[in-house]
């Protein structure tokens, strides 16, 4: 019996509005899409709340057996300031005030962005796809829903005729908007506007030469609507349907709600089975954005240098503030809350470090009912709509014990060795590879270990060109430091530290 047998996994479908359970299509294959950044400037708090949110889904259901193939999309085109796809180009304006090519900025956030996900332990995707290498699929996609008259041509760009779509299917059933408040609450078009209703999206958009980005296309040179790239991608990499989709609550409309009519428009079914929204991480209450001049930045947390935080935070105890609440509900941000974070984080690593060195000197001792039972409520708890809260009330009381065990108030050989293996095993397991906390100074570790090879390398180098004086004091200077290197017979080099 698989885990994900034996533990059903529920999900919260923001279609339905409830809890409902997860049949993957083609069990044990899952495919998983979530949207990803917009690489025009440097990633926020609250972006990582849902990136984080969304990688937890992805190691959950990776460890209870499933076959998930994750795709998460860059952005590097055709995102406009205003979601119905007007508005200036995201990338474009960001590449005029920094005076770079537009590549150079995708390139530069594309980097960026993956050097916060390897410090927050965010996992690379299966797929990380671009919309800039999926041009020719989003343009044969646009084809398709013209083809089937659920789109026009107006001056180069194509709009998504929603009143069409809307005599055959429903549109706003994912973010529950009814189509009537929507046209009264839009604006009314005016003259020069192309679009036949203000509802209607880009899927294409013309631009003017002096746009930098474009790509030629069967109605001229323009760019891919911001919505499109997504279903084109997902269906790319996941099919035309595919079991969960992904991404902050402040993208069902319009962008989900987008993304569904435009498949359906394209291949007559609806693309998602479970669509799943993260919450928005607040300040004050009020959503975090770049635009609001209230976000956070990952750099200015771990070293501390934004004007409102009282110090500097770990990567690992803002993940374990992030974890501490259930993803769909909201998340205040504030120095008392990192602080308690930090404490939380601190109990759970440390009992982490003792248990990896605890061993049980066998044999058979008594099964300790309780003890099972706190796995099983881990299981349970992260099956039950991923609750990572209270799986880390379960974790809390899991390091209680251990920290029983290593006081000498619980004695190991009480306990039989097969379930202390099972014990130690879980704890490890859903702290590490489930929730992705790694032990406090491993990451320290890490990054010690690759400037100290660094040091043997530039030595290696530094004898080759016979400057024995430099890999002399390179040698000392390391000793000095407490590190020996020692030179293994095959010309390897290896240390240790004192
Ligand atoms: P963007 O790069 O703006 O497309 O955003 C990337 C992801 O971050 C999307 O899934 C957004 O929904 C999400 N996001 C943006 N702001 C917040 C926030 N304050 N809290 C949580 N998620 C957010
Ligand atoms: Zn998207």
């Amino acid at each position: 019996m698989t885990l994900f047998e034996k533990y059903p996994v529920s999900i919260t479908n923001s279609l339905s509005g409830k809890k409902e359970l997860f049949t993957p299509l083609k069990s044990p294959f899952v495919g998983l899409y979530s949207c990803g950044p917009t690489v025009y400037n440097e990633v926020h708090l609250g972006n990582l709340r849902t990136f984080t949110a969304f990688d937890v889904v992805y190691r959950y259901l990776t460890h209870i057996g499933y076959k998930v193939r994750y795709v998460r999309n860059i952005t590097d085109a055709g995102h406009l300031t205003n979601d119905a796809g007007e508005g200036v180009d995201r990338i474009e304006e960001s590449a005029k005030l920094e005076q770079l090519e537009p590549m150079e900025i995708v390139q530069k956030y594309t980097f960026s962005f993956h050097e916060v996900c390897r410090i927050f332990n965010i996992l690379p995707p299966s797929i990380e796809p671009t919309a800039t290498g999926h041009i020719v699929e989003q343009i044969e996609m646009v084809k398709k829903i013209l083809a089937n008259g659920y789109a026009y041509e107006v001056n180069g760009s194509v709009y998504f005729d929603v009143r069409k779509f809307m005599e055959k299917y429903k549109y706003g059933e994912l973010s529950g908007r009814n189509i009537d408040e929507l046209l009264e609450g839009t604006r009314e078009l005016d003259r020069q506007d192309e679009k036949r209703h203000a509802v209607d999206f880009a899927i294409w958009k013309a631009v003017s030469p002096n746009h930098i980005q474009r790509w030629p296309s069967p109605w001229g040179e323009g760019i891919p609507g911001w919505h499109l790239e997504c279903s084109a991608m997902g269906t790319k990499y996941l099919g035309e349907q595919f079991d969960i989709h992904g991404g902050g609550m402040d993208l069902k409309f319009p962008h989900h709600e987008c993304e569904i009519a435009q498949s359906i428009g394209a291949y007559g079914k609806a693309p998602v089975r479970y669509w799943m929204h993260a919450n928005m991480l607040t300040v004050n209450g009020e959503k975090m954005s770049k635009s609001k001049g209230n976000s956070f930045l990952p750099r200015e947390l771990f070293t501390g240098s934004h004007p409102l935080l009282a110090k500097a935070y770990s990567p690992m105890a803002v993940r374990f503030f992030m974890l501490q609440s259930h993803y769909s509900s909201t998340l205040d941000f504030s120095n008392e809350a990192l602080q308690a974070a930090e404490k939380g984080y601190k109990k759970l690593s440390n009992a982490l470090g003792t248990i990896k060195k605890l061993d049980h000197p066998g044999g058979a001792g008594k099964q300790d009912e309780e003890l099972l039972k706190l796995i099983d409520e881990a299981y349970r708890n992260m099956s039950d709509d991923f609750n990572t809260a209270k799986t880390l009330a379960v974790l809390f009381e899991m390091s209680s014990r251990i920290n029983d065990i290593k006081s000498g108030n619980y004695r190991l050989t009480d306990l039989d060795a097969d379930a202390f293996q099972k014990f130690k095993s879980a704890y490890i397991t859903f702290m590490e590879d489930v929730l992705g906390l790694q032990e406090e100074g491993s990451q320290n570790q890490e990054l010690l270990d690759g400037v100290i090879r660094v040091m043997i390398e530039l030595r290696k180098k530094a004898r080759t060109d016979r400057n024995y004086a430099l890999s002399d004091k390179i040698r000392d200077d390391l000793k000095a430091l407490g590190v020996q290197l020692m030179d293994g017979k095959d010309g390897e080099i290896s240390y240790t530290i004192e």
